[in-house]
């Protein structure tokens, strides 16, 4: 789960990692409002989305497609500035490296004391599941894409393990403010925060944040001036407040409705559709597509309660992409039976008119019983019994409706 910024930042706050005062508006007339109680000169004015490159992105009118503005995060010096910026961002598309060239509609602002900045760091903490640790990454090229300078020039970017319970503690923290070659008082100021916030990962069961920029200010202040911050969903259930800060419009449409039926839904680049209850076994499905030549176009989990609702909310959210030539059912009977899979799937592919080969393979719990159910409906579909022959029947059926 991701949060805008202006909530991480407000996190951040709370966990004692230096941020700029910064009020959150949802319309221009409550920008200006921020802009005049701040006292502020200079302000940035931001467009808050679930997406990063924001600075360098564009802003265009959705109706009419036209170009509003270059950039998503503007400083302004004057009232009428943030009334102008304000007015191009709010209700327009913010099309940015990290979108898509569809973009995103920009609902929420934050206007933020304008920084003066004298140099530009990336920091970020992740987790490391090789080390079975976390991982804090800093590096003196901060502003600018952190991919290209771990591709090009990865002596520049420093890293310090770390082990959640023993927390990051000062003496690596000294040593990463050493290696980003922070002196003197920012040292101190710097070693504050980065044990902060290794802290709030920990405390919050994130599994990303990531500063760029984190900046020193003339005055000598180490300040994060973006907050990227995202947390592990398996542990939400210990943390209620999170469901106060999810903005559902930023997450993709369908997998939110996915969500709701107790789906988990990854959309992919492929056009057969895969259906399958348990993680390990969409891989292994996936895997077994592409061994014989097909391409995913989804990773579908109904999990392990999944009910005849469910299994056709699958179906139709399934059927919703464009590209779609072929289904692959692959159900592994536990707790879930066969049976019950197989009338459900024979349900909803009435209920979705389904045009497009289906293949199911099932094994376990009432697997016979459920390839005799198929078999006997007038469903026009392959039964398999192994995961080889599933991978090569869907493959075969979606090249022969393709010739
Ligand atoms: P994104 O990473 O999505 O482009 P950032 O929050 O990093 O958005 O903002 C882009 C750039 O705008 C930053 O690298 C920084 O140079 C500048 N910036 C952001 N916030 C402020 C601020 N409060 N004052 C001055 N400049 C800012
Ligand atoms: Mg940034």
């Amino acid at each position: 789960m991701n949060i805008h910024e202006y909530q991480a930042k407000s996190m951040f706050r709370e966990s004692g990692v230096p941020v700029q005062d910064g009020v959150h508006c949802t319309t221009v007339e409550e920008a200006l409002r921020a802009y005049d109680s701040m006292g502020m000169e200079i302000v940035a004015v931001k467009s808050q989305i679930h997406a990063g490159g924001r600075g360098k992105g564009k802003l265009f009118c959705p109706n009419s497609g036209d170009l509003l503005m270059e950039g998503g995060v503007k400083v302004a010096s004057s009232r009428a500035e943030v009334e102008n910026f304000a007015t191009n961002i709010l209700g327009h598309k913010l099309v940015t490296n990290q979108t898509g060239p569809q973009g995103k509609m920009v609902k929420n602002l934050y206007v933020e004391a304008g920084c003066d900045i004298s140099q530009e760091f990336y920091l970020a903490i992740l987790v490391d599941r090789e080390k079975e640790c976390l991982l804090i990454m800093g590096s003196t090229e901060g502003g600018v894409d952190i991919e290209e300078v771990a591709e090009k020039n990865p002596n520049a970017i420093h890293k310090e393990w770390f082990d959640p319970t023993n927390g990051l503690g000062i003496s690596k923290a000294s040593s990463m403010a050493d290696s980003l070659g922070i002196t003197g008082d920012s040292q101190n100021l710097f070693v504050n925060l980065a044990t902060n916030l290794a802290s709030m990962f920990v405390e919050k069961d994130c599994s990303m944040i990531e500063i760029n920029p984190l900046v020193r200010t003339v005055s000598g202040e180490m300040v994060a001036l973006d907050a990227k911050v995202s947390f592990d969903d398996n542990a939400s259930f210990r943390h209620a407040w999170r469901k106060e800060l999810r903005d559902l419009s930023e997450e993709s449409d369908v997998e939110v409705r996915a969500h709701e039926h107790g789906l988990s839904y990854v959309d992919l680049d492929g056009n057969i559709g895969c259906l399958v209850n348990g993680a390990g076994l969409a891989m292994a499905t996936m895997d077994v597509i592409k061994l014989y030549g097909g391409e995913p176009a989804n990773f579908l989990d109904i999990g392990g309660g999944a009910d005849s609702k469910s299994i056709t909310a699958a179906f139709q959210i399934i059927l919703e992409d464009p590209s779609l030539k072929g289904i692959l059912v692959n159900i592994f009977g536990g707790i879930i039976r066969c049976d019950m899979v197989a009338r459900s799937i024979i349900e909803a592919s009435l209920e979705t008119d389904l045009q497009i080969p289906l293949v199911v393979r099932f094994s376990g719990t009432n697997h016979e019983e459920g390839k005799r159910i198929l078999e006997d409906s007038d469903l026009d579909v392959f039964t398999v019994s192994t995961l080889g022959e599933a991978g090569e029947a869907i493959v075969e059926a979606i090249g022969r409706n393709l010739d």
